[in-house]
Order: C-alpha cells, then structure tokens, then sequence
C-alpha cells in the first residue's frame, strides 16, 4: 500500500467510523431506533424515540419559524396524506415520478441505475439488464373493495396539497402574490434502495414551502431563497464547509422544472442534497386548472388582470436534515483529562434545552429542584436527573446535545441561586433562580 492509498483508508476509516457512531448513538440514547427490531426489522424503516422525536420535533419548528411565523405573506396548511388519484395523474407523477431500475443477472439484486456505476455493488457483475422506469408511488385501496375504482396513493410529496388548496387559501387569505403555501408533513416513496440510515427511507418527512409569484419575477424569488435556504442551515449551526449548492444540469431537471438547485451536505459518504430549490414555473396549477376544470389563477382587483402565478418551491427533508445536523454536531474531546462525545447541536434543535440536576438526591435539595424543575417546564423542554455522579450527568447530557445543565446544590435553598453550566465551554454561572426563565430565553435567541 502506498502512503496516498494508506492514508485515503485511513480517511475512509473515520468516515465510516462516523456514520457507526452516529448509528450506534441514535439508538443507545433513544433517537432513532430501527423499526421492528423484534421481528427483525422492516426493510429501512426506522422508529423515532423519546429523544428523536424532540429532535425531529425541533427541526419542524425551526423551519415553520423561518418559513411561517416570521413572515407575514406565508401560511401554513396541512393536507391529507390520502387523497384523490386525480391529483397524481394531473401532476404527472403517475406517469413520470420514476427511477431508472437494473436488475442483476447474476445475483438478482435491483438498483436505481443512477446511483451504480455500471456495477453492481452487491456481487460486483457488470451484467446489468436495461434500465426501466419504477414508479415510486405508493399504491393502496380506499375503502373495503380492491377494485380498481378504489386505487388511492400515498402522497410522495406535499407540494400538490398546496397547489390543489390554492384557490381555498386564496380566499380566506385575501393574499396577493408573491405569498406562500407551507406544509409539513409525511411522505411516502417506493424507493429502489433506501439506504444510509435516515438518508433515504420509504416514508419520511418532508418540509416545504410553494412560493406564488408573478412570472416576471420568478428569477429573482429563485435566487432569493436558494440563498435563504442555504442561511438557513448555517444559521443552525452547520459549517459553510460541509454545505454547498448545486445546480441541476437540464437533463437531470423534473419534468416540472425551469430551474433546480439543491443544498448540499457533506455526508460521511459523499455530498448528498438536504433540500431542493426548484422553479416549478406555472406547470401545477395549469394542469390542476385543465384536469379541473376550475379557474386556478390570481385576479388582481387594481389592474384588472388576471394571471396564473409562477412557483418557486424550496422542498427539504425534516428526517434527512436531522441526521445531517446530528453528524455535524458530532464531536469527542477531552475535559478535565477524560474524553468525552459531545454533541453540539444548535440550542433550538438539541432534545433537550436544559438538564435540572440537584448535587444530591437528599431532602429538602431534591423538592428545591423540582420547584426549579416546574418553573422550567412550561418554557423549555427539560430532563431532570438524579443519579450517579454530577460529573456523569453532565457526560450524559454533553451526549445528547443538552445545552445548558441548572446544577441545584446545598446553598441555592439558602441564596435561590443555581449554577448555569455551558456545554460547549463546560463553563459555569451562578443566577438567581427568579432570574433563569429570562436569562435561558436571553441565550436561546442569541
Ligand atoms: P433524491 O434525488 O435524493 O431521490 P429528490 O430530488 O427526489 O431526492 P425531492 O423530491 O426534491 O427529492 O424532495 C425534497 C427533499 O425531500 C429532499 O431534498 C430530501 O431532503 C427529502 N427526501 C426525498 N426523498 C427522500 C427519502 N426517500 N428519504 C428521506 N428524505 C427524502
């Protein structure tokens, strides 16, 4: 082995070892468990546990705060997964929402042909069918009869709900664009080969926003919130370095696309996209209108005119941005001579923001706790603990990405005041308990 060759293993090596430990973490702490797991697990699916699902939960709140509350020309709705096949066959997904499919001649396995080169990765055989269009919809039967009649979808995004509710939003709102649709939410697809985790699983969820905009300005929307987007990961704590954006080449667009530009991570295995920022043009609403056969367009009162809105559509992936933010969260270093695994995650986004933990499980410092515990619980989100060592507990928390500890000891019944104790600098504060609502408020926005 040459030195280059030794030192890519070795690079290779710590890759790996991420992902390994990133799985191994989810699942010992409680965030990400795989699903079944005593009938032996089901095919890439996985279940989110007591702290995924606050994680998860934070990733969700974190985008509906960007998109929806802090902005006033965007609403949110939320569809039904299940729902009219017309509204698949409009969009041209039951055409076209397809991956290209190989099949093994030799072991039999099936790939998505764009993510192999020319291999396949199970027995290394290079003979390979034709590729064939997979449709990637989900299909069941609405109602007792499996006739062909009843055929509904599982939704494989959540954009068509925005596009089919726009003249509903439209009135209620009394928008004009540009203004936006919101929606967060489930969705489902018959993948080839999911895989890496939570990377790519058959169902996930999906956060996104559908942008009405007049077409004269859908170039500047478009590159308005490729930029927003790309901020809002930063802003969250991921490293410019593991982001960047890419820009589709026209061949590789959807088939409702003027324009794509995916965010980027670097994932232990290459870069992989978070979210896409597309131009959908005027392409749903004209083929909901025609399949329709209801008017889906904006009337402007003051000039008279009416027109059909061009989209522009950020669409990013809440389970796959949380595993993103967990692997660029991950860390290990050492404090006070033993090593520890930190992760760093942003404030909003870690399970819990504060960890109450009282120096001794002895009367009256336990009842003091937990009157500091309750004055806490309606604003954050809190764990309490109180065994072992506070030196173990702080590792605990350290672990999970907890970013402020409240140390309740003997003299905080005395002078109500309790410790404040950072994760990233490990460094402590004395606050008077009167004082804590207000101070962690103070350093969950800044
Ligand atoms: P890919 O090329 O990876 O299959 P896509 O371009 O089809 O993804 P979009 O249709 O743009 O994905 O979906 C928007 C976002 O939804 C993606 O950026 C991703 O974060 C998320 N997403 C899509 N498919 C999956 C999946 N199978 N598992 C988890 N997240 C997904």
């Amino acid at each position: 082995m040459t030195a280059d060759e030794a030192a890519a293993t070795a690079v290779n090596q710590a890759k790996d070892d991420l992902m390994e430990r990133i799985v191994n973490l989810c699942k010992r702490r409680g965030f990400i468990f795989p699903s079944a797991e005593i009938y032996g697990g089901f095919r890439s699916t996985y279940d989110y546990g007591p702290l995924g699902v606050l994680m998860l939960r934070n990733v969700k709140d974190a985008w509906w705060r960007t998109i929806v509350q802090e902005r006033d020309e965007v609403v949110g709705i939320d569809a039904a997964i299940l729902s009219s096949p017309r509204i698949w066959e409009a969009s041209g997904h039951l055409d076209t929402f397809t991956d290209p499919l190989v099949d093994c001649r030799n072991c039999h396995e099936r790939w998505r042909e764009d993510q192999i080169a020319g291999r396949c990765p199970a027995c290394g055989s290079a003979d390979l069918t034709e590729a064939r269009p997979f449709n990637l919809l989900f299909q069941t039967h609405a109602g007792p009869l499996e006739d062909e009649g009843a055929v509904a979808y599982l939704r494989p995004e959540t954009a068509q709900g925005m596009f089919v509710n726009f003249q509903n939003v439209l009135q209620v709102t009394r928008k004009r664009p540009p203004f936006g649709i919101a929606q967060v939410g489930k969705s489902f697809r018959n993948e080839i080969t999911p895989g890496n985790f939570v990377f790519r699983t058959r169902e996930f969820e999906q956060m996104e926003l559908e942008y009405f905009v007049p077409p004269a300005e859908a170039d500047r929307w478009f590159a308005y919130w490729s930029e927003q987007r790309l901020e809002w990961y930063k802003a969250l704590g991921i490293p410019a370095s593991k982001l960047r954006m890419r820009v589709h080449e026209e061949e590789e667009l959807s088939h409702y696309s003027a324009g794509t530009v995916d965010v980027e991570f670097a994932f232990p295995w290459g870069w992989g996209e978070l979210e896409g920022i597309a131009n959908r043009t005027d392409y749903d609403l004209k083929a909901h209108a025609r399949a329709s056969g209801v008017r889906l367009e904006y009337y402007d009162p003051e000039s008279e005119e009416r027109f059909v809105p061009y989209v522009i559509e950020p669409a990013a992936g809440a389970t796959r941005s949380m595993m993103a933010f967990l692997l660029a969260a991950y860390g290990e270093d050492e404090v006070g001579g033993e090593t520890r695994t930190v992760l760093r995650l942003h404030p909003r986004l870690a399970p819990y923001t504060v960890a109450v933990l009282p120096l001794s499980k002895k009367e009256p410092l336990l009842s003091y706790a937990r009157e500091v515990l309750a004055e806490l619980q309606p604003c954050f989100m809190c764990d309490f603990d109180v065994t072992q060592s506070i030196g173990r507990r702080y590792r605990r928390q350290d672990e999970i990405g907890t970013p402020w500890c409240i140390t309740v000891d003997f003299e905080s019944i005395e002078d109500h005041a309790v410790t404040i104790r950072d994760r990233d600098t490990t460094g402590q504060e004395r606050v008077p308990v009167e004082d804590l609502v207000a101070e962690l408020s103070r350093r969950l926005r800044s």
